[in-house]
Order: C-alpha cells, then sequence, then structure tokens
C-alpha cells in the first residue's frame, strides 16, 4: 500500500476547490445532526458492516438546495459526504475511523423512474428504478485504487478507479522525473467487489401487453452478494455512459451505478381499482351470467372453443392461494393448461390475448425466446464477461402471475429438466458451478404445442405426438386438443365469422360507406366485441385474484369425490387408470376458481359441477384409449394406455425369461412366446419400441434383444 493508508477511500485529491469545500462543511453538519448516532452504532460492527442508509428525505428537510445539488450531481456530493463522515472522526474498536458508504433512498416521486424513462436527460443524475432482476453475474474484483510505480524513478502514485466500470485504467500524468512510463503494482493496489445485474421494468407497471424493457446496473462492495434473479427491488443510482466499443460511433449506451438497492417484500404497485370500479366488480359478480360472460370476453373474434375458453377463464382467476397443510406442505393453487394440436388453429392467437389480458403475464413465443428461457440457468457468456451469469427465465419472472408459453414443445433441455419442479413445487433449483439457490415459479401456465408429425392424430396418444414427455403432460390440469376437423356446417360458420370480422373491422377504420347497412355493421360489432370491456376485466380478475380465496363446502366436495371415485372404480371394472389423485387436486383448482370468478368465499355445488364437467370434456378428448374406447389417464401419465403398458411389460417378462437361455433374444423367439401370451404379431414392433424407449430393452444386433438389467 502506498503512503496514504488512512484516506484510500477518498485518495488522490480529486475532491477539492472551493465548492467542494462548503459541500464538505455542509454535510459535516447535516451528518452531525441526522446521522451521528447511526454511524456510532455501525462502528461497533465496522468494516463488517459499512453502508448507512440515508433518507433523501432527512436531506431535503435540512438543506433543499443540498438535496438538489444530491440529484443532480451526486458523484460530487457523495463523495463529499465521506469526507464530511471522516471529518467527524468517529472510529472503531480497532481504532480505525469509520467512513461507510452513504446509501440514498427515498427520492422524490418525481425521481423515481420506469427504465424506458431513462432518457439522456439523466445522465450522471440521481434516479430510481423499480425492477425485477432478470440477471446477475459472478462476483468480481475491481481495481477500486491502483498503485502505479514510475519506472524510472520508483515514485509511487496512488489512482482511483472508481468511476471507470467500463474504461481503460486512468494512469497518473507525467511523473515528477519527468517521464511517463509506469507499472501497474497489482499487490499494492486495492480491489472492490464488484456484480453486474440486469433487471426488468415491473411486469404490472406496463400498459397492456407491452414489451418490458431492460437496463444494465452496476453493484459494488457490500451491495454484492445479497441480490438473486426474480427479486424486486427498486434501485437507486446514477445513470451513466457506456463508452462505444467501436471507436467512430456518438452512440452510447447508458448503465445505472448503483447507489442503494432495496428489495421489495411485495408484489409491485397493483392495478389501481377506484371505489366506483369495486362497486361496478361487486355488481358484476352478483350477474346471473358471470360465466357466460366471461368466457365471451375471452377472444370474442376467435370463433368457437368455448370448453377452453371457459377454462381459460378459470385459469386466470386460479384456485385458493397460501393453502398450508398443517404439515407445512403447501398446495399449488395455480392452473396449468395446455393446447394441443393443429397448426393454424389460433393457439398462438389465443395466448396472445390471454397474454394482454392478465394482470401480470409474461409471453414467450418458441423462436423468439431470447435464450433467457423459461425456467432459471446458470451459465457463461458475454453479459458476464466470461464469468458466469445467473439468468431468470419467464416461469422466474411471471411469477404470482402468467406465462403464455408458445410452442411449448421446443423448449431448451436445460428448463425440460426443470419444469417439473417449476409447474409442481412452484420453484427452481439450480445448483452448478457453487452456485446453489432457489427461485419461485408461482406462475399459471397456458401453453400451446403443435404435434410433430403435422396434425394430431386422436388415435394415437399425446405423449407420443408431442415433444413433451408424460411426466411433463401430466403435470397440466387441463390439456385441449385443438382440432381442424372437416365438418361443413362448423366450416360455413367460421369462415362465416372470420370473413364479417375482417370485413367489419375494415369498415370501421376505414369508414368506407355503402358496404353493409348499419343496423347490420352493429350486429356484427357486437358480437366480436367482448362482453366485458378488456380493461374492466383485468381489473375485475386482478381484484379476485388479490381479496378472494375460497374454501370448499361439503356439497362440493361431495360431487368432485363421486366423480372421482365412480371414474376409479370404472377403471378397476375395465383395467385402465381413467384419474389420479394429481388430477383430484386439479378439480380442486378448478372449482375454487369458479368460485373466485364470481367474488365468492365458498366453493358451492354449481363450482365443483363446473370443474367436474371440464375435466370429463378433456378426458373425453384425450383420455380415451382409442382400441378399447375406455377412459383411461394413463395415455396422459404414461404416454401409453394401461393395457398397452400391460402388454410391454408382459413381453419384457418373456425377454427376461427368455434370456436364460440365450445370450441375446431372436425376435422370432419372442413372437412365439407373446403370441400364447395372447399379444397379436402386428403389436410387437410397437410394444419393443416402448420397451426400447423405456430404456428396458435394447437390441445388439439387427432381429436380437436384451434387457437391460444386470445379470
Ligand atoms: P396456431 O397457433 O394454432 O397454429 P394461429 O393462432 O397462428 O394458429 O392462427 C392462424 C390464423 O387463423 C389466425 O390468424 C387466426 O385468427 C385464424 N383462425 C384460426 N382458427 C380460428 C377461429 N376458430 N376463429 C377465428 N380465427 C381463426
Ligand atoms: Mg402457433
Amino acid at each position: 500500500m502506498a503512503d496514504n493508508e488512512g484516506d484510500v477511500e477518498f485518495a488522490g485529491g480529486t475532491i477539492g476547490g472551493s465548492e467542494n469545500v462548503a459541500y464538505v462543511q455542509t454535510l459535516e453538519s447535516f451528518f452531525e445532526e441526522a446521522y451521528k448516532k447511526k454511524i456510532e452504532e455501525l462502528s461497533e460492527f465496522y468494516p463488517d458492516k459499512r453502508s448507512i442508509l440515508v433518507d433523501f428525505k432527512d436531506v431535503e428537510k435540512f438543506d433543499p438546495e443540498l438535496a438538489d445539488e444530491l440529484l443532480d450531481n451526486p458523484e460530487v456530493i457523495l463523495k463529499a459526504g465521506k469526507e464530511a463522515i471522516a471529518n467527524l472522526g468517529i472510529k472503531n474498536a480497532s481504532g480505525d475511523l469509520v467512513v461507510p458508504n452513504i446509501r440514498i433512498i427515498n427520492l422524490p416521486q418525481d425521481r423515481n423512474k420506469l427504465v424506458r424513462d431513462l432518457t439522456s436527460v439523466y445522465l450522471n443524475k440521481l434516479v430510481s428504478v423499480e425492477g425485477v432482476i432478470t440477471k446477475i453475474t459472478d462476483v468480481r474484483p475491481k481495481l477500486h485504487v491502483a498503485v502505479f510505480q514510475c519506472k524510472h524513478c520508483g515514485r509511487m502514485y496512488n489512482i482511483p478507479q472508481e468511476d471507470e466500470l467500463y474504461g481503460k485504467l486512468t494512469a497518473p500524468g507525467v511523473c515528477a522525473c519527468g517521464r511517463k512510463d509506469y507499472k501497474l503494482l497489482l499487490e499494492n493496489s486495492t480491489f472492490i467487489d464488484m456484480q453486474k445485474m440486469q433487471i426488468q421494468e415491473p411486469l404490472e407497471a406496463l400498459v397492456r401487453g407491452e414489451q418490458a424493457k431492460t437496463i444494465d446496473v452496476w453493484l459494488e462492495d457490500d451491495l454484492t452478494r445479497t441480490l438473486y434473479p426474480g427479486d424486486k427491488i427498486i434501485v437507486t443510482g446514477v445513470l451513466k455512459l457506456i463508452p462505444p466499443k467501436k471507436k467512430d460511433t456518438s452512440v452510447y449506451g447508458v448503465y445505472l451505478k448503483a447507489i442503494s438497492v432495496q428489495k421489495k417484500e411485495k408484489e409491485f404497485e397493483e392495478i389501481e381499482i377506484t371505489p366506483e370500479e369495486e362497486e361496478e366488480i361487486r355488481k358484476l359478480a352478483n350477474d346471473p351470467n358471470i360465466y357466460e360472460k366471461l368466457v365471451r370476453s375471452i377472444a370474442p373474434s376467435i370463433y368457437g372453443h368455448e370448453k377452453v375458453k371457459e377454462a381459460i377463464a378459470l385459469q386466470l382467476f386460479g384456485g385458493t392461494k397460501n393453502k398450508v397443510f398443517p404439515d407445512g406442505t403447501r398446495v399449488r393453487p395455480d392452473i396449468h393448461i395446455l393446447l394441443i394440436g393443429d397448426p393454424g388453429t389460433a393457439k398462438s392467437q389465443m395466448l396472445y390475448y390471454v397474454y394482454k389480458l392478465a394482470p401480470k403475464a409474461v409471453f414467450v413465443g418458441g423462436k423468439s425466446s431470447t435464450g433467457a428461457g423459461l425456467t432459471a440457468t446458470a451459465e457463461k457468456d458475454e453479459f458476464g464477461e466470461g464469468g458466469w451469469t445467473l439468468k431468470a427465465g419467464a416461469l422466474v419472472l411471471a411469477s404470482g402471475g402468467h406465462a403464455m408459453i408458445d410452442e411449448f414443445d421446443k423448449m431448451n433441455p436445460e428448463d425440460r429438466d426443470n419444469i417439473h419442479e417449476a409447474m409442481e413445487q412452484q420453484r427452481v433449483s439450480i445448483a452448478k458451478a457453487g452456485i446453489v439457490t432457489q427461485f419461485k415459479t408461482e406462475t399459471s401456465i397456458l401453453a400451446a404445442a403443435n404435434p410433430k408429425f403435422g396434425r394430431f392424430d386422436p388415435y394415437q396418444p399425446p405423449a407420443e405426438q408431442f415433444n413433451i414427455p408424460p411426466t411433463i403432460l401430466s403435470r397440466f390440469d387441463l390439456i385441449f386438443p385443438i382440432r381442424d376437423i372437416l365438418d361443413t356446417t362448423r366450416d360455413k360458420k367460421m369462415a362465416n365469422h372470420i370473413l364479417t370480422a375482417h370485413q367489419v373491422a375494415g369498415i370501421i377504420n376505414t369508414k368506407v360507406e355503402g358496404i353493409k347497412d348499419e343496423e347490420e355493421v352493429k350486429k356484427r360489432v357486437e358480437e366480436i366485441t367482448p362482453e366485458i370491456p378488456p380493461e374492466f376485466l383485468t381489473k375485475y380478475i386482478a381484484y379476485a385474484r388479490k381479496h378472494v380465496n375460497p374454501v370448499l363446502t361439503d356439497e362440493a366436495i361431495e360431487k368432485i369425490q363421486e366423480y372421482y371415485t365412480e371414474l376409479r372404480s370404472l377403471g378397476s371394472q375395465q383395467d385402465t387408470v381413467p384419474i389420479t389423485a394429481r388430477q383430484l387436486e386439479a378439480l380442486v383448482r378448478l372449482a375454487e376458481a369458479s368460485a373466485k370468478a364470481r367474488l365468492s368465499d365458498r366453493v358451492l355445488l354449481e363450482d365443483a359441477e363446473r370443474a367436474v364437467a371440464l375435466h370429463e370434456a378433456m378426458m373425453k378428448e384425450v383420455g380415451v384409449d382409442r382400441k378399447t374406447g375406455k377412459l383411461d389417464y394413463d395415455i396422459i401419465a404414461t404416454g401409453q394406455p394401461k393395457s398397452k403398458m400391460e402388454k410391454a411389460k408382459t413381453l419384457l417378462n418373456i425377454i427376461k425369461e427368455l434370456q436364460k437361455h440365450f445370450d441375446a433374444v431372436d425376435l422370432d423367439k419372442i413372437k412365439e412366446e407373446a403370441k400364447t401370451a395372447g399379444i397379436d404379431e402386428d403389436e410387437i414392433s410397437d410394444l419393443l419400441n416402448i420397451l426400447k424407449k423405456n430404456g428396458d430393452v435394447y437390441s445388439p444386433r439387427n432381429g436380437l434383444y436384451k434387457t437391460l438389467e444386470e445379470e
């Protein structure tokens, strides 16, 4: 270390001149008056604890002019502030001067900004932004005070580097010996911890469906190591320029150098609801036609799909939150829905519509996904400048709301592993490269997927047609196949719906006259206008999600129980598994959501009936073993009907038996034995494929099979 040990924090003599001296004096009396006690308390723990929070309002009260200066010239004032605190002469137990970091909080309203509002007007000024952390890098040491030695005369120079985040090192000028040739002495220099993160605007603050903007934020010293992706924070900091990488360009990037970071425990500013609106909301809740109105308010320009729309309506409200059993087990309240099926059936359109309707939502389109993914990852990338970056995906960012995931089947492999936990336990755990952490994913998923081979074949199990494993499929509460069926009556109606919707939209926008008479246009407009205006529906949903948490009544329980046991006993008669306990929870969630949709704190029989009807509709579409015509949930849960799985198991036993006599088993031998076990020859290759896919059997040579079990 160079000569001036005690005042390294503000070394280099950059604070000088009469102006600064005046600031230092004013600040000295400010800290003396308002913060001396706090600094003395801190001195007990200094330097382990080395920051004090300074409320902007205190500065303003003390000296409004100083407060203005702090807003417009933060770096000068904060430096002077440190000097002022040093002048107070407070020492810790070991006699070191206590010079904490000054962390300003509570900026005035007009300095609380959205990322998008951080224009060049605010360069080098103090601003606050709210946001959610999307990614954060490793903690790295950064040169704080560089010690340079003149190669000729050996003189040493302490040069503070604090303002140089992106640029080159600041070196001393010409040495006293008249030369300018230095060596950087790393071992004599001091370093400070640095971490870079990216924050995104809170989804709640965006106008429906807007794209959220991001900004990079630099954290230093004791602000590092305290934050994770997904954290909701308010950063107060100085807006600074990033020098361009290329030389001849005049366009700069900006970043925020954090002065303070506060975590928000609660959600961001929620949607504002006036007392008048609340009255409107209550009125709508009592409307006997509330459910039809809800369904007719979801994507009215899309023809048909009533069941899907009803399910989506319930999903928007969700089940009862914060249900924790006495043993601490938490039940997920969020409903997950998957739309699978033919291309061009308005799946994407529907997702986009719901995205705009939901009070808080993220939309992830298969290809447009920017690598951040669905869950969370730790990877080495450019943002981390070679180090690790921890990134939060859509489900983390939308926690507390909804995620629309288009082309769900095109998920990256890491997400594929993480998504089970994210969907059911509603968290993602990352343990990689020394990073061990968890993220909340309390998010409802509305996903869409296209089949692998063009069209959806109702005679094949969904798991075989979509690039989604059954373990993930079975975590959806409802799965709807959306099929493009040839049906003349329906086709005609739908064509008319779509075409006149285009026509009417055209007439309204262009005001071209004489195409259709006014009355008719009005009637059609009404048909494709949401029954409940979208802005109001969003508020209605937000209100219900916040205030209503319905509880099951005995009548509702009875209904669900009856449906469940009926299906189970049907299963034991026909040797299938039509429903599992997981589905029971799905039914509860749907029934709760139905009660929530009319702001009822009780789940009544009618709610249970609605849930059952939706579930039944789904089972009839995707839960039927087409060979036997029987209801069988195993088609979803294992990807195969139980009848087929049973046969596959039988076949596996046959191979195991034969293997006792042969090293590898010949296909003809398998066929022979299978026949006596009642398995058709034409089923065998299919069954062998299942066994191979499950890793039970492999084929060492063409026509020969072996089990994978240890001998
Ligand atoms: P997918 O995602 O299912 O492949 P898209 O959402 O991209 O399909 O829809 C393709 C187009 O067809 C959209 O412009 C959509 O509006 C239209 N379309 C398909 N089905 C309907 C429908 N039932 N009602 C209205 N428009 C429809
Ligand atoms: Mg699509």
